[in-house]
C-alpha cells in the first residue's frame, strides 16, 4: 500500500519561476491555504553546480543543479526579463492581449518589488524608431522589446528573498520528484513521489520547467490529454565583437529581429542577445548545447546572441524535441561537444582549425569548444535560413557578416510540446493546471511567473 500522507488545498510541481509566482499570489490573496510545493532539485543555498565552479565537463549530476532546485532554470540564468507580450512565450494564445500586459506589468512590480532594479532599457524613443524603419528596409521586422536585465548575481539574490518570505508559511519538499500526477478520471487528486509517499490535493499546478518537459508529456499522454504539436527551433550562437551589435544594443537591450527566409519562408529569430557578454555550454539529459550570459558585474569585449530557425514538421512526424536532441547530439558526436566554427571558413566549404579561430579578431569567450564544420551538423535548410539572416542583420549593423563572426552550434530550444489547455491554462482533467516552460506556455522568466499568476487565481476564484 502506497503510503499516503496529508490533504493539501493546492499542490505545486516544480519551483522554477511559474511555481514561486503561483505560490506567491496564492498566499497574497489566501494566506491560510494549506499549500505544498514539491521540488526535484534543491534549495537555493546548496544549488552548487560543477561547471560553475570552474570546472570544465559536466559532471553528469543525477539532478542538474544548474536548471533544478529553488528558482528552477532561471536561478543562474541573466535574468532579462521581456516586458512585451509578444516574446518569451505563448499566453497571448490564452488571454486578450491586454490582459496580459496587464499581468506582465503586475509580475515585473512583484521582480522589482524583491530587489530587481528599477532601470529599464529600451524604452520608446526616436532611436527605436530609426531602428524600426532601417530594420523594416532590410526585411526584417524589429520587435520593440523593453528589457529589466536582473543579471546572473542578483538574480540569486532575489530567489532567495522570495525563498524567505515563503519559508514557513507553506510545506515544501526539496530532492523528490514527483512521477504521477493522481486523477479520479476526470479530476486531480494528488500526486505520487519518486520516494512511494502520496499527497492528496483539490488543486494540483505542473511547473516542471524544460527540465521536466519530457515527464510532464509522459503524464500528458498517459493520462489521454490532447498534445498540440509546436515548432522546433535549432540554430546557432552567434558571438561578433561589441562594437558591431553597439548601433542596436545601445538604443535597445534586446534587439529581436525577424527575418522570413527567402529560400524556404522560414521564421528565423534572434534570441537572447548578450551585450559584452560570455557564449555559455549548456548540459541538458546527455546533450552539450549552447547558450549565452551577460554579467551586471563582468564584461567581455564581445555580443554574442542566437539565430534559432522555427520549423514545423509535416506529418506524420510529432517529436520535435527529439529531432532537436538529435541534431544536437550530432554535434556532439562529431565535435565532442560543442563545435565553433569562423563565417568565412562555412563559406568556404572548411573547417575551422585552432590556429584558424586564433588567428580571427573575435577571440571566442567559450574556450571548450572543438573548432569544426557545422555544414556536417545543421541540414541545408538551417545553414541556408541562417547565413541569408547574417546578411539581412549585416545591413543593418554593419560587420555581423564578417568572416570573422562566430559561429557556435548548435542552440537547439526544446520547450516544443504543449498541452491543450483552457483560457486558466487547466488541462482536459479538472483541477489539474499546467504552467511554464514545461507546459509549452511560456519560454522566458516574465511569462512563466505570469502563468504561475493565472493559474493561482483560477484556483483562488473556486476555492
Ligand atoms: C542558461 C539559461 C539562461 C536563461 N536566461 C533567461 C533570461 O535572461 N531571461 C528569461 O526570460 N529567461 C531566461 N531563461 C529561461 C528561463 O529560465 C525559463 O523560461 C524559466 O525558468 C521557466 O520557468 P518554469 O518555472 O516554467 O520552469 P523552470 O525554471 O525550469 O523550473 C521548473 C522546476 O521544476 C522542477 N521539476 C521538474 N520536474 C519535476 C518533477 N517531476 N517533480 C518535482 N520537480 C520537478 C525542476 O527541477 C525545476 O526546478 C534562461 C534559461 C537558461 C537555462
Amino acid at each position: 500500500m502506497p503510503d499516503t500522507k496529508e490533504t493539501y488545498d493546492v499542490i505545486i510541481i516544480g519551483a522554477g519561476p511559474a511555481g514561486i509566482f503561483a505560490v506567491l499570489e496564492l498566499l497574497k490573496e489566501a494566506p491560510r491555504l494549506k499549500i505544498l510545493l514539491i521540488e526535484k532539485g534543491r534549495d537555493i543555498e546548496q544549488r552548487r553546480c560543477p561547471l560553475m565552479q570552474g570546472k570544465s565537463s559536466c559532471a553528469s549530476c543525477s539532478v542538474c543543479d544548474l536548471l533544478s532546485g529553488w528558482g528552477g532554470a532561471g536561478a543562474f540564468s541573466d535574468g532579462k526579463l521581456s516586458l512585451s507580450s509578444e516574446v518569451g512565450g505563448h499566453l497571448s494564445r490564452y488571454v486578450p492581449k491586454e490582459t496580459l500586459e496587464g499581468l506582465i506589468k503586475y509580475v515585473d512590480d512583484v521582480y522589482i518589488q524583491y530587489g530587481a532594479p528599477e532601470k529599464v532599457f529600451g524604452e520608446a524613443s526616436e532611436e527605436i524608431e530609426r531602428i524600426k524603419n532601417l530594420a523594416s528596409k532590410n526585411d526584417l521586422l524589429f520587435v520593440h522589446t523593453r528589457i529589466r536585465h536582473i543579471g546572473t548575481e542578483r538574480c540569486k539574490e532575489l530567489l532567495k528573498r522570495m525563498r524567505i518570505f515563503i519559508d514557513e508559511k507553506i510545506d515544501v519538499i526539496f530532492n523528490n520528484k514527483v512521477t504521477r500526477i493522481l486523477t479520479d478520471g476526470a479530476r486531480a487528486t494528488g500526486v505520487k513521489l519518486m520516494t512511494g509517499e502520496e499527497y492528496r490535493g483539490r488543486f494540483i499546478l505542473s511547473a516542471p520547467g524544460r527540465e521536466g518537459s519530457r515527464w510532464l508529456e509522459r503524464e500528458a499522454k498517459r493520462l489521454k490529454l490532447t498534445l498540440l504539436n509546436n515548432a522546433v527551433d535549432v540554430g546557432v550562437r552567434v558571438e561578433v565583437p561589441a562594437s558591431v551589435m553597439e548601433p542596436l544594443t545601445s538604443v535597445t537591450y534586446e534587439p529581436k529581429l525577424i527575418y522570413y527566409s527567402k529560400a524556404f519562408d522560414d521564421r528565423v529569430r534572434t534570441f537572447c542577445v548578450n551585450p559584452y557578454g560570455e557564449v555559455v555550454k549548456e548540459y541538458l539529459k546527455g546533450v552539450w548545447t549552447v547558450n549565452g550570459h551577460s554579467y551586471a558585474h563582468r564584461k567581455t569585449g564581445n555580443t554574442n546572441f542566437a539565430l534559432l530557425v522555427s520549423t514545423y514538421f509535416t506529418e506524420p512526424f510529432k517529436e520535435p524535441i527529439s529531432y532537436g536532441r538529435y541534431i544536437a547530439r550530432l554535434a556532439n558526436f562529431l565535435g565532442q561537444g560543442v563545435i565553433v566554427q569562423r563565417l568565412g571558413d562555412l563559406r568556404r566549404g572548411r573547417r575551422s582549425t585552432p590556429e584558424r579561430i586564433s588567428s580571427g579578431i573575435v577571440e571566442p569567450t567559450l574556450k571548450d569548444t572543438t573548432p569544426g564544420d557545422l555544414s556536417f551538423v545543421l541540414p541545408y535548410r538551417y545553414l541556408t535560413d541562417i547565413i541569408e539572416m547574417i546578411e539581412a542583420l549585416d545591413r543593418i549593423a554593419p560587420g555581423v557578416n564578417s568572416r570573422h563572426t562566430l559561429l557556435y552550434g548548435v542552440e537547439v530550444k526544446f520547450y516544443s510540446m504543449q498541452i491543450k489547455l483552457t483560457q486558466e491554462l487547466e488541462t482536459e482533467i479538472e483541477n489539474l493546471f499546467a504552467i511554464g516552460d514545461g507546459a509549452g506556455v511560456s519560454r522566458g522568466l516574465i511569462q512563466a511567473s505570469a502563468s504561475g499568476v493565472m493559474a493561482a487565481r483560477a484556483v483562488l476564484e473556486r476555492m
